[in-house]
């Protein structure tokens, strides 16, 4: 079912096949590419789920969002931003008699100009937070919602991406659904949709115990649910001693409780999966220029012209990414390895790409790099370009999208212009 992890070796001068030193010569670096197909392979690999509801927050450029769009997939959305990127990547908001919704609105808050978007647009909701369902009722009484049911416990690859239990901000507390029900009726709106995603790096072993505390929620709310979504939190491997989570099982599990389910309601009710990483993490690269390469002691570090503001998971939960040399003459010939440290340009000691959970520096082996030499930061699809910032003035690098062996840029690199836009200085 599943299509290979594509191989990533010490040394490589492609990716999904164009060769990477032309390409960085072209448009400078640091540079995101992205493989178009592998996206596609990915949505493709979900096919046995009713609906695939990218998580566009893991990678959000139009580009990405149209390719996703025309590959079948509808879209979820947190955030006023990512309505916007929705509607103008071309997904229509309302689902008809046998499309589902093509935004749906997943937040715990509405901020004001949210609220404004998804009446304007009428926009489904899936509510995590009981105030939400005021809000709406009173802008649109009468509406269809899908409640974020925080299940009591979660599961996350990090402490950072947990979002069940009772230390999570997420959701609505599992013992206070009667409530929202209350709160449901007094506006007229109808609770359609039952949700849970309860962190990034689902195991199948907390699968269960998801599946009996989504059949609970949707007995105690009753015959007006038609769909549950299971949430994204499909694991990739980021290591070679990783691997995928088994698919099929996952879908047998979600599968069978959604059948008890629309046994105990009488009617057929749709199996929604929402995915974020595993859309986009393999599909993605980031490639940065080695700008020095210098010895403190007993280690060794590459220096590259991306940091932290390109590329944030590292820094911020530790993340492995693999990590393969480029040389810039384009040559393949295998070199000596050498352990050394990846860091970046900012003035941050935190600004390591070679880092473990709790901030611990480490080496990689890895080829002898020389300074023009390109390093290939790998699955960096899923969170890589969606968290950069300005951080230290860089801006933010170009994207590069690859479909059909052809090379097209999708967001140029940001200019100094664009880092100032809209600073003033007062008289
Ligand atoms: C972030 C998020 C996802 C996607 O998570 P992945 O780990 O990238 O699959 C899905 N649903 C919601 C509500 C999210 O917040």
């Amino acid at each position: 079912m599943i299509a290979p992890v594509p191989e990533f070796t010490t040394i490589q001068t492609h990716f999904a096949g164009q060769e990477i030193a032309p390409l960085a010569a072209r448009f400078g670096t640091p540079l995101y590419l992205y493989d178009v197909g592998r996206i596609a392979q990915r949505i493709e690999d979900l096919a046995a789920f009713d609906v695939v509801r990218y998580a566009q927050k893991a990678c959000s450029n139009l580009a990405i969002l149209d390719r996703v769009r025309r590959a079948g997939a509808v879209v979820d959305a947190v955030s006023f931003g990512e309505i916007r990127r929705a509607l103008a990547a071309g997904f229509s908001p309302r689902g008809d008699d046998d499309r589902p919704a093509g935004i749906v609105y997943t937040a715990d808050i509405f901020d004001r100009e949210s609220l404004d978007l998804v009446v304007e647009h009428g926009i489904h909701v899936n509510c995590g937070s009981p105030d939400m369902i005021d809000q709406l009722g009173e802008r649109r009484p009468g509406a269809e919602v899908t409640l974020r049911i925080n299940p009591g416990f979660g599961h996350g690859h990090s402490q950072k991406t947990n979002t069940g239990g009772e230390q999570s901000k997420h959701g609505i507390w599992h013992e206070q659904v009667d409530d929202c029900l209350l709160r449901a009726d007094r506006h007229g709106v109808t609770v359609t949709g039952v949700h849970m995603h309860i962190g990034s790096g689902t195991d199948l072993e907390h699968l269960s115990q998801v599946c009996q505390a989504m059949e609970r929620t949707v007995a105690t709310i009753g015959r007006t649910v038609t769909t549950i979504s299971s949430g994204g939190g499909l694991p990739v491997p980021y290591k070679s001693d990783e691997s995928f989570i088994d698919l099929q099982r996952y879908f047998e599990l979600w599968d069978a409780a959604r059948n008890r389910i629309s046994d105990s309601l009488g009617h057929r009710v749709t199996l929604e999966i929402e995915p974020g990483r595993y859309l986009v993490a393999e599909a993605g690269c980031l490639v940065a220029e080695v700008r020095a390469v210098k010895r403190m002691g007993g280690n060794l570090f590459y220096l590259l012209d991306a940091g932290f503001n390109d590329l944030a998971r590292p820094a911020m939960y530790g993340s492995h990414h693999p990590i393969a040399l480029s040389p810039r003459d384009g040559s393949d010939h295998d070199r000596p390895e050498v352990d050394a440290i990846v860091g970046g340009p900012l003035c941050e000691s935190g600004d390591i790409f070679t880092q473990q959970e709790g901030g611990f520096v480490c080496s990689r082996p890895l080829p002898i790099a020389q300074v023009g030499d390109y390093l290939l930061l790998g699955n960096a699809g899923a969170y890589g370009f969606a968290m950069s910032s300005n951080y230290n003035s860089k801006t933010r690098a170009a994207e590069v999208m690859i479909e059909d062996g052809q090379v097209k840029l999708i967001r140029s690199r940001e200019t100094f212009d664009d880092l100032v836009r809209g600073e003033l200085i007062p008289e």
